[in-house]
Parts: C-alpha cells; structure tokens; sequence
C-alpha cells in the first residue's frame, strides 16, 4: 500500500502487516516476507518523483555510486 508522510511525500508500505522496511533486492517485506507487486513499485516511483518535482528536490541517485 502506498501512503503519505505529514510531509507530503508518499511512503511504501506492506499490504499484509503494514510495515515499511522492505528488502530492495527481492522487493519482499522483512516481517512478514510478503512480495510488493511490481505495479505497486511502479505507482511508488511515479508518486516519489512527483513529489520531488512539486518539492524541487533534485534526486541524483544514478550519480551516487
Ligand atoms: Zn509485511
């Protein structure tokens, strides 16, 4: 499920227990080892970087190797 912060900005969390640690390389949450659905990840990515771009914060992950 996707939800927002008091900032505004969208969080990730499980479906199942609610929880927001997630492993990034299975995509599985750490509680309860539920998968989060590729389109969910998908309509996570999208909500972040509209928030970023409302924000006008400027992400240059693809940089910080
Ligand atoms: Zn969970």
């Amino acid at each position: 499920m996707i939800f927002h912060n008091p900032r505004g900005g969208p969080e990730l969390a499980c479906d199942e227990c609610g929880c927001r640690w997630f492993d990034r390389r299975t995509m599985a949450c750490y509680e309860c080892g539920a998968p989060v659905p590729a389109e969910e990840v998908e309509r996570f990515n999208e909500e972040i970087a509209r928030f970023h771009r409302e924000k006008g914060i400027v992400v240059n992950e693809m940089n910080k190797k």
